[in-house]
């Protein structure tokens, strides 16, 4: 067998659909997974079951691959540079990956490139947010912890000193930024490779609700051309300068007064880009395990005119199969993406897709389905 190894740490949603999108190219996969549950080690033949914080299960790991990627950003960066050392291709690298594991290393990554970002610095105390916000518009003050937070925990909107005190609970270096006063957030996806090709998929926009992607919708509407043009700038250019291989996001906020600022960064496939599984040429998965590969990566434009990716959230119904039968026959341009996961009230357990020529009615589909598989639309 020619065909390579690519080797997966983290066994979620992003591994199984990563790998789905290596099957057709006779890819071999390796998984080093949590547990034999995790969403991709029920899908993936060749799964380790360990933890990727320890050494030596990543070193027995990674001996068997071609090269190691990630699905998400938590393995240490010191043990990547050992199989670094030990020559094993880890992509993205350790010195790019560090940008998404850490937000103070990414702001400072960020200014050193010239990419505009909100108002930020490292503070020290509670008394320093306040001076943080007195050299600016003053309270209210973003603060976040620099690692460990997601889908919006390890982030706190704070209106005075006293509330500042509970982000340093942690014992964690806490980044504090301006409030930015968005009118919208808005995804730049791109992929690069290690010869340096890139492509960059159209600006998206993304709906949070209660710190979640609830919806992306493919272009971002009536985003004006020089902004979309500026935001795929934007990636590209750190993508290029940070080094990073494979795909990455950067999520941004458009602002009332038309800029664009970048949020924050994360270096493997993201729900931002899930819309590209059926509306686009080549999905952000394919063009991940391409760049991983330092193959020629795959036409990034979509498909259609619009295409909009809707989060399935567990709700009260655990059995969500039972719905397929309602989704189907109404809509049978639905593409519905299931992960394996039990459905457990607000944890994302799958997402659909619909695409078309009038924007409303592809919104529309996507809400009902994705409302009808939770249980919270009922026909
Ligand atoms: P996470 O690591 O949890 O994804 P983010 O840094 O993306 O954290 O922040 C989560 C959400 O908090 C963002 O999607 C945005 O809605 C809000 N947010 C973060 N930073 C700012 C900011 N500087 N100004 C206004 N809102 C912000």
């Amino acid at each position: 067998m020619t065909f390579p190894v690519v080797g997966m740490v983290g066994g979620g949603q992003l591994a199984r659909m990563t790998h789905e999108a290596g099957i057709p190219l006779g890819i071999r996969f390796k998984l080093l997974s949590d547990t034999p549950q995790d969403s991709a080690a029920q899908v993936v033949n060749d799964v380790v079951v360990g933890d990727y914080r320890d050494l030596e299960t990543l070193r027995a790991f990674a001996a068997g691959c071609d090269v190691v990627t990630f699905d998400h950003e938590h393995v240490p960066t010191e043990h990547l540079r050992v199989l670094e050392a030990e020559g094993i291709p880890v992509r993205p690298g350790p010195d790019a990956l560090v940008h998404a594991q850490d937000k103070g290393v990414m702001r400072a990554g960020l200014d050193a490139i010239g990419v505009p970002c909100p108002r930020h610095r490292i503070v020290e105390d509670p008394a320093d947010v306040t001076r943080f916000a007195a050299e600016g518009t003053g309270f209210p003050v973003v603060l976040k912890t620099v690692r460990g937070g997601y889908d919006g925990k390890g982030v706190w909107v704070v209106r005075d000193e006293q509330q500042a005190a509970e982000p340093f609970r942690a014992g964690v270096p806490v980044l504090a930024e301006e409030k930015v006063d968005f009118a919208r957030e808005l995804a730049a996806n791109v992929v690069r490779s290690p010869h340096g090709q890139a492509v960059v998929y159209p600006v998206v926009e993304s709906i949070q609700v209660d710190g979640v992607c609830d919806t992306v919708i493919a272009p971002a509407p009536g985003l004006p051309e020089e902004r979309a043009l500026e935001a795929q700038r934007i990636a590209l250019d750190i993508a290029a300068e940070l080094g990073v291989v494979g795909h990455l996001a950067v999520e941004l906020f458009e602002t009332r007064d038309g800029r664009v600022l970048v949020n924050e960064l994360a270096m493997r496939p993201h729900n931002s880009g899930h819309w590209t599984q059926d509306g686009a040429v080549t999905s952000q998965f394919a063009n991940h395990v391409r760049a991983v590969l330092d193959l020629p990566l795959g036409d990034p434009r979509p498909r259609a005119s619009w295409t909009v990716m809707a989060n399935v959230l567990g709700g009260d119904y655990p059995d969500m199969y039972s719905a397929y039968l309602h989704c189907m026959a109404r809509d049978p341009q639905l593409k519905i993406h299931m992960y394996g996961k039990d459905v457990k009230p607000g944890r994302k357990v799958g997402h659909v897709t619909t695409y078309g020529d009038d924007l409303a009615d592809v919104r529309e589909r996507a809400r009902h389905a994705a409302g009808y598989l939770r249980g919270t639309i009922t026909e």
